[in-house]
Formats: C-alpha cells, sequence, structure tokens
C-alpha cells in the first residue's frame, strides 16, 4: 500500500519535473511494440507476428535474467538475444539484475548498467543498448542524469501517447497485459492516435494462450498490430522513431 503511494508519487514528480526533452512532431501516427524481461513466447510469437506485418519491435533485455525458468514463463537465453538481433529488432536494456531503481545508489546502479552492457556485448555483437526501460515501470528522479547520459530515451510506466516536448527520460507506454478485454480497447489508443499523430508504444511480456496477468494472447498482439497497420500507422522500434524525431526537429 505503501509502496503504491510511494510508486504514484514518484510519478507524480517526474510528470510535472520534465526532464531532457525531445520533440516528437510527427504527421503520421508512429506506432512502437516493445517487450520486457523478455519471455521465449516474445519472440516465438512476438517477433513472428511483427515480421509477419514487415515491422521490427524493441526488446528490452535485463541479462541476469537470461535462460531463467521460472513457475509460470522462460526468459530467452542468449541465443535468443543473437536471433531477435540477427532478425532486425532492437534489444534495449532493462539492467542487469531487474532492480527496482528506487532501491538503488547511483554507485550501484552505474555497476549494473555496465555489467549489463558487458553481458551484452559478449552475447550481440555491435553498439550497446541505446534505450532502456525501467524494470517494474519504477523511475527515480535522482538517477535521470546517469540515464540521459547513457540513454537515447527511458520508457517509463505513465500512460499516453508521446506528442510535442517530451521528456525522453520517461516516456509514455500502454501495457499489453490482462485481462484480453483491456487489450482490446488498446485498438481505440490507436485511433486517437491517428486522429492526432504522435508516438504511441507498447509494451508487453508473454503472448500465450494462457497468458501471465503481465502478458495476453497471441491473437489479441496480432489483432492490434494488425489495427495499426490498417489504420495507416509506421511500426518503428524506439530507436528508429527518435532517429526519425531528431531528423524532423
Ligand atoms: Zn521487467
Amino acid at each position: 500500500m505503501l509502496d503504491a503511494l510511494a510508486h504514484r508519487i514518484a510519478n507524480q514528480l517526474l510528470k510535472r519535473l520534465p526532464g531532457p526533452q525531445i520533440t516528437v512532431g510527427t504527421g503520421t501516427p508512429i506506432v512502437s511494440f516493445t517487450f520486457d524481461d523478455v519471455p521465449d513466447t516474445a519472440l516465438s510469437a512476438g517477433a513472428r507476428i511483427l515480421e509477419a506485418h514487415e515491422a521490427r519491435g524493441t526488446f528490452y533485455i535485463a541479462a541476469g535474467l537470461l535462460g531463467r525458468e521460472e513457475a509460470d514463463r522462460r526468459l530467452i537465453g542468449a541465443e535468443g538475444c543473437r536471433e531477435l538481433a540477427r532478425r532486425g529488432h532492437e534489444i534495449g536494456c532493462h539492467t542487469f539484475a531487474h532492480g527496482n531503481l528506487r532501491d538503488l545508489s547511483r554507485r550501484e546502479l552505474t555497476r549494473d548498467l555496465d555489467r549489463n552492457r558487458e553481458a551484452l556485448a559478449e552475447i550481440v555483437p555491435g553498439p550497446a543498448p541505446r534505450n532502456f526501460a525501467y524494470p517494474y515501470n519504477s523511475a527515480a528522479l535522482r538517477h535521470r542524469p546517469a540515464l540521459s547520459q547513457r540513454f537515447r530515451s527511458a520508457r517509463g510506466g505513465v500512460t499516453g501517447i508521446n506528442r510535442g516536448p517530451t521528456d525522453r527520460t520517461y516516456l509514455r507506454s500502454f501495457p499489453l497485459q490482462q485481462p484480453e478485454t483491456s487489450v482490446g480497447q488498446l485498438h481505440a489508443v490507436i485511433d486517437e492516435l491517428v486522429r492526432a499523430p504522435g508516438w504511441l508504444i507498447f509494451f508487453g511480456h508473454d503472448l500465450a494462450e494462457t497468458p501471465t496477468p503481465y502478458g495476453c494472447t497471441p491473437q489479441s498482439f496480432e489483432a492490434l498490430v494488425r489495427h495499426a497497420r490498417d489504420s495507416g500507422c509506421t511500426i518503428l522500434t524506439i530507436d528508429q522513431a527518435l532517429d526519425r524525431f531528431a531528423a524532423a526537429a
């Protein structure tokens, strides 16, 4: 209860004290599909569905979780990361140990982010991850400088469409999670985006016939991607979207 309250206050503060800004100026509705952690079904179903629509996604990896077997899901391993990168998806950073940033000192966070970068460098050759997602959507104001220095963006948990001046250390997003009816309602958010273009970011976890509370079914996900496509949205990874806004600025 207290924790939920602290979470809400931290989010309110972040909304009121905007950090380093970018301008999301676009006449075209832009949608990004992202996955956190990453469960194996986000690769087997999520990446496959995106590719079927000629789109790519951003997958935020916490290397400390790679290959982990949990009660209701299995997370991808090193080979899964390579597979995503090979198929043109973006690999983002989700910390190494998936800790709550509010519990970490600056030094602990730096160490953790270095560790994730080193672990991913061994798995996926090429540049270090350029974009970040907060574990548990839990942001901390005091870590904003470290994150903004290291990453182009950080995705947070306040829901909304990104438009105009946007705090790049606290991108707004919508969860792709149970109940299925709430995923179905996200079609209306795409319609809203089409009416007033901006940048709409979705984040999901597993895509399973019997999803965890943080996941949804592949059918719901497919319908949403199709709706974005059919409505004339351009689907981009987080990094591609930022390139586009930078070029337009
Ligand atoms: Zn996570």
